[in-house]
């Protein structure tokens, strides 16, 4: 049996992109589908803490461009991930996966708030544990959310699931057909090139602070649970 001491720990990001299955809203078929892979590692022994996006609901940078005043285009952000949050949740409960969610933003009758050493002795009695409301904060992003909740509750990586991109690429793969995927790549070097597949913000802190970072792609089956066991798939970001 594994100490609690000796298992890896991770922190996985999901954006809203995904849970909306490329859609606004939610999408029940690829929640189902990332319950039962998150479930697999979790029966591994893996303990893991979840950041969610917002952006299959509302993105405040966009509200804004639409009239909204950006601060509160932000909350209203937040609260979509909190949404996806719940639902992630739900399917977790489903599957018989004991979760917990935290949010940033107090709201006691729909998730306890975030406390880091309650949701490090959730983890270590094999709970998931979701946070949702990001960091609470208008101006800043899930990503960088994800880093630093993998700092403080010690997590041993940050894994950054996408969709339509399986890792790092030496440019937007999207608008350069000489893009080329990188197996690995420092934290200095994404930074330098303007490799914006994550924040920049969130690539500072982990580099910072020796954290890795795995940027993988959601699009093949069974990747959420490949990378939530420490398989080499996408790329590794390092200090
Ligand atoms: N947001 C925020 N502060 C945070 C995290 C998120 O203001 O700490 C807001 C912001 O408006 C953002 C939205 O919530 O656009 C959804 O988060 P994000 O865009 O990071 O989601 P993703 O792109 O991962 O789906």
């Amino acid at each position: 049996m594994t100490t609690e001491t000796s298992r890896r720990r991770v922190l996985l990001k999901l954006s809203g992109e995904v849970f909306g299955g490329g859609t606004i809203g939610l999408d029940p078929d690829v929640l189902a589908d990332i319950a039962s892979q998150i479930k697999a590692a979790n029966q591994a022994g893996v303990e893991i803490a979840v950041v969610v996006g917002g952006g299959n609901f509302f993105r405040g940078a966009e509200l804004s461009q639409r009239g909204f005043d950006r601060a509160r285009a932000d909350y209203v952000g937040m609260l979509g991930t909190v949404m996806n949050a719940l639902a992630l949740q739900d399917f977790l409960e489903q599957q018989g996966v004991s979760t917990r969610v935290q949010t940033a933003i107090a709201m006691g009758q729909v998730a306890e708030s975030y406390i880091p050493l309650r949701a490090i002795r959730h983890l270590e009695k094999g709970r998931v544990v979701v946070f949702g409301a990001g960091a609470g904060m208008p101006f800043f992003s899930t990503d960088t959310v994800a880093a630093q909740r993998a700092l403080e509750t010690k997590c041993d990586e940050v894994l950054v699931a996408k969709n339509g991109v399986d890792g790092v690429y030496t440019a937007d793969p999207r608008k350069d057909p000489e893009a080329k995927l990188l197996k690995q790549v420092t934290y200095q070097e994404a930074l330098a090139q303007g490799l914006k597949v994550v924040d920049a913000a969130a690539f500072s802190l982990c580099m910072d602070n020796n954290v890795n970072m795995r940027v993988f792609g959601m699009n093949d089956p069974g990747n959420v649970t490949s990378a939530l066991l420490g398989e080499e798939i996408g790329t590794l970001v390092t200090s």
